[in-house]
């Protein structure tokens, strides 16, 4: 595994960009192209059958952009740098990443995935259902050694979980897994507060459309892993189409440069909204990873959908991770696929609300969390006070 030798925030803005000065040029070029024109029939027929062969990202001129696209390509890159994998690849969303690892995984005949609750609603459910002829085995960590089969070929864990932050010790993971890959969904943390593949993860998930994005305005996911994994993922990538479109490889480029600000500046004020809340009597229970991050979940004594009726400057909608703060209901949105059975197991309660704190003041977040709070608080004390 490489080990950058720059800091963090240096590859953030540098990764992926390093020829540009030699090419003259400051930003980045965006191709849109969707073919490329060749005279050289021999040459392409290679460079097909090479990919079909190995995998391994073409090189010379691309052919086609199902195949190959020089933007992408840099984001990918600059991605590989920040988690510290060899390669990285990209697709058109996170559920396109994650079809396009269970995919190559079944084609190797290894069906059968090991997975710790919660997870991302809809991973639980594309696992959950067989879709995709996944058949899974739910666990909590310390279950996963004696639930990996001979054909077990991933075990699936998220740490800080979506929705409810719980924290999973990768080293431990790592450690039960034997040769099993684990592939850990990185989209809470992002590279800025957790390095997956330091702890012995093979493959580092992100919904892209989250921190690394950063802005609310394109939808991506990517896979960093070791160069044999990837080439199969490519291969899966090619056959299935779900490939990450130029301008989205462009943004999510642009988005990776100030992702080490954005986080740590947002994660500041989630820290201190993690602590009013923690102190405040209208809230049951506060969820805030050891960790960090921008993310927090609290359980409110009253109603949870006032919460979301009465906030203003914070917006009600799912997603996260965005320069703008967000608050859902898990229950209602994000793990709506899950059965609630489920749901309860991996801790969702009905009273939940998720929030993704942006870059706005933290006075002016809490000050309108403070108005939802308590428009939503006074009925359950009134309540209260009737049935007494
Ligand atoms: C949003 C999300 C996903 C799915 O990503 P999309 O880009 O919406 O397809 C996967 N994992 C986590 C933790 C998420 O929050």
């Amino acid at each position: 595994m490489d080990t950058p030798s720059r800091s963090l925030a240096t590859e953030a803005v540098h990764a992926g960009r390093e020829d540009l000065a030699a090419l003259g040029l400051h930003a980045v070029p965006l191709d849109l192209s969707t073919t490329y024109p060749s005279r050289d029939s021999r040459g392409e027929a290679a460079r097909i059958d090479e990919f079909a062969a190995t995998g391994a990202r073409p090189e010379g001129p691309p052919v086609y952009a199902r195949l190959d696209n020089p933007t992408v390509a840099r984001f990918e890159d600059a991605l590989a740098r920040l988690e510290g994998t060899e390669s990285a690849v990209a697709f058109a969303s996170g559920m396109a990443a994650l079809s396009a690892v269970l995919l190559v995984r079944g084609s190797a005949g290894l069906r059968h995935v090991v997975a710790v609750r919660p997870l991302y609603g809809c991973s639980d459910h594309l696992l959950g259902s067989g879709l995709l002829g996944t058949e899974v085995t739910w666990t909590d960590p310390a279950g996963i050694a004696s639930a990996i089969r001979p054909d077990t070929g991933l075990v699936m864990v998220e740490t800080p979980a979506n929705p409810t932050l719980a924290e999973v010790d990768l080293r431990a993971v790592a450690h039960s897994c034997g040769s099993v890959p684990i592939l850990a969904d990185n989209t809470f943390a992002t590279p800025v507060l957790q390095r997956p593949a330091e702890s012995g993860v093979r493959l580092v998930l992100h919904s892209a459309t989250k921190y690394l994005g950063g802005h609310g305005d394109v939808l991506g996911g990517v896979v960093a892993c070791d160069e044999e994994l990837a080439r199969g993922l490519r291969q899966i990538r090619f056959a299935t189409g779900g490939v990450l479109h130029p301008l989205a490889g462009y943004l999510l480029l642009r988005g990776l440069a100030t992702l080490p600000v954005r986080v740590r500046a947002q994660s500041a004020s989630a820290a201190e909204l993690a602590r009013r809340l923690s102190e405040d009597p209208r809230v049951s229970r506060v969820h805030y990873p050891r960790i960090g991050g921008a993310m927090v979940a609290f359980e409110v004594a009253g109603d949870p959908h006032g919460v979301i009726g009465g906030v203003d400057l914070i917006t009600p909608a799912v997603s996260l991770g965005s320069v703008d703060t967000l608050i859902q209901h898990p229950a209602s949105i994000s793990h709506r696929i899950v059965e609630e059975a489920d749901r309860r197991s991996g801790g969702i309660s009905e009273r939940l609300l998720r929030m993704s704190v942006g870059l706005e003041d933290v006075e002016d977040l809490w000050a309108d969390l403070d108005r939802a709070l308590s428009a939503t608080a006074a009925p359950a004390r009134q309540q209260e006070r009737a049935a007494r």
